[in-house]
């Protein structure tokens, strides 16, 4: 019977979310979710965004199903913005992508394809991570969850010996969840000698990547420099997965809008792989959505949306950038203890505080 199954108790930011709902101070601000706001509080829509949406309605000249795996110039797109041009490697077939439902959505397909068909059962991701890792990849089958060290709390920098340790400790064939750039939620990155010798311990263990991208363009300002761990990785020759979300880089949260890229060596049967990722995706959703993949496609397709997007979507990033140092010099002038400089050392949508529980109730 129903009430039988195990209570379970809120957690994560949805219960933070209930303690803010039901505050009642005037001054309350909702720093829950990573979206960005107007100077008013409203969710901000850039501008190009409505453009393209306007334009693709007349596009839209049917409502059929899209196939499980999306529409495939999205996720050439897509992976472009990721590794530069793509053409040859998807002629190829080293290179495939699939339409996902978000950011999530490419972490949940990847998990399931790794546990059912390659057999994968244990998974590294950093401590801390963004909280959906490890509920994703248990959900999937993943026995095995370990965390490997990436935040020093003591320096508040990261633990780069301790995260070499970790990963080269762990058994062969694990798959090693990598935040590409701007680290949910610390803010740190990896240099990029970091990630060379990271490499070199993955190529050694023979670990599989898996990279998180969902902040492309904000850690650095730059969506090409934010690449550049992941176009590393496809230099030294890894097959991996990486997860894209544009969820933020669109403004679009709820569109849900997704791809995972797949790189493969050559000599794989791509159309054979591409079937398993179809079933998976039938057995879930049966396909996805149309209307926020053609929306980011026709931005992507468009050179002068996309421009118009570059411009104001780096424009947004910088904003947010002035935003931390006006933060830090706002708490530094009010002369409260201790060092704040990680404020404007970090990079992203976030700002790691360091304060701990007791402080964050008091707040
Ligand atoms: N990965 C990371 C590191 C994230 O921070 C997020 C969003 N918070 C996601 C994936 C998921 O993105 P989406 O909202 O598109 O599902």
């Amino acid at each position: 019977q129903f009430n039988n199954v195990p209570l379970v108790q809120q957690g994560g930011y949805i219960s933070v979310n209930t303690a803010f709902q039901n505050d009642i101070s005037p001054l309350k601000i909702d720093l829950i979710y990573g979206t960005f706001r107007s100077e008013d509080g409203s969710p901000y829509l850039l501008p190009v965004v409505k453009k393209a949406e306007q334009m693709i309605v007349n596009d839209i000249s049917s409502h059929n199903y899209l196939s499980p795996t999306g529409i495939e110039g999205f996720t050439k797109s897509a992976s472009k913005l990721l590794l530069g041009d793509v053409e040859k490697q998807w002629k190829d077939g080293t290179i495939f992508g699939v339409q996902c439902v978000g950011g999530t959505g490419a972490i949940k397909i990847g998990a399931e394809f790794l546990s059912r068909h390659m057999n994968c059962t244990t998974v590294y991701y950093p401590d801390p991570t963004w909280e959906m890792h490890g509920t994703v990849f248990s959900f999937s089958g993943f026995s095995n969850k370990f965390k490997y060290r990436y935040l020093n709390k003591e320096t508040k920098l990261i633990d780069f010996e301790g995260l070499c340790e970790d990963m080269s400790n762990a058994p062969i064939d694990s798959v090693v969840i990598l935040h590409a750039c701007g680290h949910n939620p610390t803010g740190l990155d990896l240099t990029k000698e970091q990630w060379r010798t990271v490499s070199e311990i993955m190529k050694e263990r023979k670990l599989i990547p898996f990279f998180d991208i969902a902040y492309q363009g904000m850690a650095s300002g730059d969506i090409e420099e934010d690449a550049w761990a992941i176009r590393h990785f496809y230099n030294e020759g890894f097959e991996f997965l990486c997860a894209q979300s544009f969820s933020k880089m669109f403004t679009m949260y709820n569109e849900r809008v997704g791809n995972l890229m797949v790189v493969l060596k050559s000599g794989c049967n791509i159309d054979s792989l591409k079937i398993h990722f179809e079933k998976i995706i039938r057995s879930l959703y049966s396909s996805p959505s149309n209307h926020g993949a053609r929306t980011v496609f026709k931005i992507l397709s468009d050179p002068e949306l996309y421009d118009e997007w570059l411009s104001s979507f780096t424009a947004m990033i910088f904003q947010a950038m002035d935003l931390r140092k006006a933060f830090r010099k706002a708490i530094e002038e009010i002369g409260t203890p201790g060092k704040w400089n990680h404020i404007t050392d970090q990079k992203g949508m976030f700002i790691l505080l360091h304060l701990t529980s007791i402080y964050v109730d008091y707040i």
